[in-house]
């Protein structure tokens, strides 16, 4: 085939000569460009922009975006005037080509692809070939003198429009084939000789009239028309619906329709095809990467059904294409000023560019293409801070399972702390460090974690629990120190008595190999192979940049010397939240049960006095470790429970064994303490004020170590901080308790001391008293678990195991309340706390420390509403300081759910 005449020119003429009449639902692409994908699609847009560059892209044109919601609109019923228009736009091309559509003597053949605004690849549907009957598959012969070639493209014709357009099951087709590839011994009907594909196509037809009652439609016209609604009918398919779903795309955009003179890469030995990106979208390198196959189509190189060569082997083959092909993309780079794909097909030595779009890649190489065009000058640095999202980089900090890992989910749960870990299951915190001492690679499963079960979380990969959510004990400290979660895996029954973990009918039992991925919540049996994250070098300046960027500060949560370390490395500017009881979980947990159940002076004095110790060397550590920076002490906040020894274990070991004097001791004080919701009971500033003794020693203790840094020539930046206030009077008691031991602690060092005041905001009265609260304190902590929890009136730990599930799916609730804020309530609350707050003192610090604190899109709320600070878990601390460059650059925030119910 003549094909020099393919390339139209740029702009469209009727044959004499005036402007094309103006169409409304088709536009040729010499009448598009880029800015059109709204009405174009992405694919046409973009071939438009490749056409008006004067790059090789095969003449078409585009059916609207809108005349395919015009069609849906009216039940599959296209606009009245789209044949015609159609029709003109065919004349155009027959013009620029010198073919004619069903001309059996040089028949115009076309490729009809869909192509939304938003790529959804392989979701909806394409026809090649089309045009094609017994007469001109007679005149391609005579034209090309090359019978094999026209059957192949009429075989692939009766294929994709029998599936595509007519609907024949798939199945069918490939029964009406099979029998015929055995027999010449072939796989792939590209195998077949000129009498097998005679056959084929004998096949096809027969297998068309018997599905449908009809036979193929020969005529071109009433081909094309079919195709053009059929794509249109493909946007509302299950594939493009479900994909639609995952992705957030909307529903009411509609697809267009690209319709392209046909090139072919199975003309002959000199013709080929193939599919390139202008970089590598695994790694990022900036070199061009890619596949072709000679003598083929572009649906060869996609199925997988041929061996295909690496782009590199390209220029032996076509040594003037592959020059032309660097040049394209060196033009496509510098026009979108990003990393392009492109589909492109070479007919007999002929290069042509099918389709391009700025490319889908890995979060790797999303960074380090967005760092390496900034050092290129194509880019500024806030640009490339856009181009790499939050989620990208959650991606790359945490192990996962093997991408070309094959298996099966044995069960889901919370994706409580992401990354993934395989090990063998352990039952008990003490069978994980033992195991774990022997150099096993364990995962703790548990029904729930408690403190006591620290060392245990400690000592696995991971953690696997029945129940609890995502601010379960289990969640937050394995966020805390970065390893994976799954937690409230409801299908799961966990008996450590019996050593088995069931989910249905599998039984697991202690020593078996799982897998588990705190990203996506699955739990397989048996080892995934999981790889390692590596921060690769451009995350630090891409990191840089977005500090440059954003107006948040970034804290961090974190109560230990190791954890704080943890989160500096990672760009922290100081601790936003040290929760002092985590100070005391593992083997300390009795130094708190003794000061909480101390019966009488003397005990308390005692159990007061090992506190202190104990403390003052926490915090000289933590001053130590983060000097000169912020550092928020809350001061104790445990839910009883938490720690206190449980009821109803000693009862049972009361009546079966009895107990000892020390446990009637523990018996009588956790009866006394004991309380049906713990969770709303005596925690945070109550505890203070009914034991004034213990906000007392930790103030001491802090001071203490605070004055002493100071004489070891450090900068101890020290904020003390009350939890779970709700009247303003409650945090004046403590802070006066606060100030008195102050002034003692200065009276003994001979100079005052220097310090900040706070409170958290986490219950819904603080959040509404928070104009009042903030005029006693230095800076106020938005403690968004608990006022989630109290807002919604859903107990932290129990409601994501059994509500969560379904209200997400029926889309009762958009997310988890505990991930993402809930703008729509809990934000409303925040937002009316911070007017309060700033009407009273626009000066004093906000922040917020919930486990939101590390939540990109929350972030993107707390940046709107005016927040100073964010503080999150130490692992999170790069995410957070991304996603504040995003929140600055208005990337993020969520969208208000009930406003639209
Ligand atoms: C909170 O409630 O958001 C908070 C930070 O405190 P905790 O999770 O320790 O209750
Ligand atoms: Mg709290």
């Amino acid at each position: 085939m003549d094909t020099s005449t393919l390339v139209p020119a740029p702009v469209a003429r009727t044959n004499d000569g005036s402007p094309p009449t103006p169409r409304r639902w088709v536009r040729l692409f010499e009448e598009g460009g880029a800015d059109q994908r709204d009405l174009l699609g992405g694919k046409g847009a973009n071939l438009a922009e490749m056409v008006r560059m004067g790059l090789p892209v095969p003449p078409g044109f585009t059916v609207t975006t809108e005349a395919c919601r015009a069609t849906t609109a009216a039940d599959g019923t296209a606009p009245s005037e789209l044949a015609d228009e159609v029709r003109s736009a065919i004349a155009h091309l027959e013009q620029v080509t010198g073919l004619g559509f069903g001309d059996p003597t040089a028949p115009l053949l076309l490729s009809v692809r869909s192509g939304a605004k938003f790529s959804m690849p392989g979701m909806m549907d394409t026809v090649l070939d089309l045009g094609l009957n017994p007469e001109t598959v007679a005149g391609l012969e005579a034209k090309t003198g090359d019978r094999w070639f026209a059957l192949d493209a009429y075989r692939r014709l009766l294929d994709l429009f029998g599936r595509v357009v007519l609907g024949v099951p798939e199945e069918q087709l490939s029964a009406a084939a099979t029998p015929l590839l055995e027999r010449h011994a072939v796989t792939d009907p590209s195998g077949l000789p000129v009498e097998g594909l005679e056959e084929l196509i004998a096949a096809y037809d027969a297998a068309i009239v018997a599905a449908t009652g009809r036979p193929f439609p020969t005529d071109p016209w009433e081909q094309l028309d079919a195709a053009i609604l059929a794509v249109f009918r493909s946007w509302n398919g299950n594939r493009a619906v479900t994909y639609r779903r995952m992705e957030g795309i909307s529903d009411d955009l509609g697809t267009a329709v690209n319709v392209q003179v046909m090139v072919f890469g199975n003309a002959g030995d000199d013709s080929g095809t193939g599919v390139a990106f202008t970089r590598d979208p695994a790694t990022g390198e900036a070199r061009p990467v890619g596949d072709f196959l000679l003598h083929a189509q572009g649906e060869d190189v996609v199925a997988g059904t041929r061996t295909t060569e690496p782009l590199s082997h390209l220029g032996a083959v076509f040594p003037e294409c592959e020059v032309e092909l660097l040049e394209v993309f060196r033009r496509l780079e510098e026009r979108y000023r990003d990393l392009c794909d492109i589909e492109f097909t070479i007919e007999h030595g002929t290069l042509y560019v099918l389709q391009t779009r700025v490319g889908k890649r890995t979060a790797l190489a999303a960074l380090r293409i967005a760092v390496e065009l900034v050092d290129e000058g194509v880019i500024e640095p806030a640009e490339a801070v856009a181009r790499f999202t939050p989620d990208q980089l959650e991606m790359l900090l945490h192990p996962r399972f093997d991408p070309a890992a094959s298996y099966e989910p044995v069960t889901r749960g919370l994706a409580a702390s992401p990354g993934a870990a395989a090990g063998e299951v352990v039952l008990t915190a003490d069978a994980a460090v033992a195991r774990a001492a022997e150099g096993v690679d364990v995962l703790l499963v548990r029904p729930q974690t408690s403190p006591e079960d620290l060392h245990g979380i400690l000592a696995a990969r991971g953690v696997l629990t029945s129940r609890g959510g995502l601010v379960s004990h289990a969640a937050v400290v394995a966020r805390g120190i970065g390893k994976p979660a799954v937690c409230g895996a409801a299908d799961l029954v966990v008996d450590p008595d019996a050593g088995t973990v069931t989910i249905g009918d599998v039984v697991i039992h202690a020593g078996d190999t799982i897998s588990i991925d705190g990203t996506s919540g699955d739990v397989v049996v048996g080892e995934v192979a999981v790889v390692a994250p590596a921060a690769p070098p451009e995350l630090v300046r891409l990191l840089g940049w977005a500090d440059e960027v954003r107006e948040l500060r970034v804290l961090t949560n974190a109560d230990t010397p190791e954890d704080a370390r943890a989160a500096l490395e990672r760009g922290a500017e100081g601790i936003g939240l040290c929760r002092t009881e985590h100070q005391f979980l593992g083997d300390r947990l009795p130094l708190v049960r003794h000061v909480i159940l101390a019966t009488d002076d003397a005990d308390r004095d005692e159990a007061i006095a090992d506190l202190y110790v104990q403390q003052r060397h926490d915090f000289v550590e933590l001053l130590e470790a983060v000097d000169g920076l912020p550092v928020t002490v809350r001061l104790l906040d445990p839910p009883l429970h938490e720690f206190l020894p449980r009821v109803e274990q000693l009862l049972v070991a009361d009546a079966t064994r009895g107990l000892s004097e020390e446990e009637h001791h523990l018996l009588d004080g956790a009866l006394a303490w004991r309380e049906d919701d713990p969770m709303l009971g005596i925690r945070g500033v109550r505890l203070g004020l009914l034991r004034p003794e213990i906000y007392a020693v930790q103030v001491r203790a802090l001071l203490d170590a605070a004055v002493e840094r100071s004489a070891a020539g450090g900068d101890p930046q020290v904020r003390i901080m009350i939890p779970l206030v709700s009247a303003p009077a409650e945090l004046a008691a403590a802070l006066a308790a606060v100030r008195a031991v102050a002034a003692e602690v200065e009276a003994a060092a001979g100079h005052p001391l220097s310090y900040e005041v706070g409170a958290m905001i986490e219950t819904p009265r603080a959040a509404l008293l928070a104009g009042v609260i903030a005029e006693q304190v230095d800076f106020l902590s938005f403690g968004t678990n608990d006022l989630t929890q109290m807002t919604f009136g859903f107990s932290r730990d129990d409601v994501e195991a059994r509500l969560l599930p379904p209200y997400l799916a029926q889309g009762i609730l958009p997310a988890d309340p505990f991930e993402t804020i809930d703008v729509d309530g809990v934000g409303e609350l925040v937002r009316t706390a911070v007017e309060r707050i700033r009407a009273t003192d626009p000066t004093v610090d906000i922040s917020v420390c919930g486990e939101h604190g590390g939540d990109p899109t929350s972030v993107g709320f707390f940046s709107a509403v005016g927040f100073d600070d964010v503080s999150c878990s130490p692992f999170r601390v790069p995410v957070a300081r991304l996603a504040a460059a995003h929140a600055e650059l208005g990337l993020l925030g969520p969208a208000s759910h009930d406003a639209s119910v």
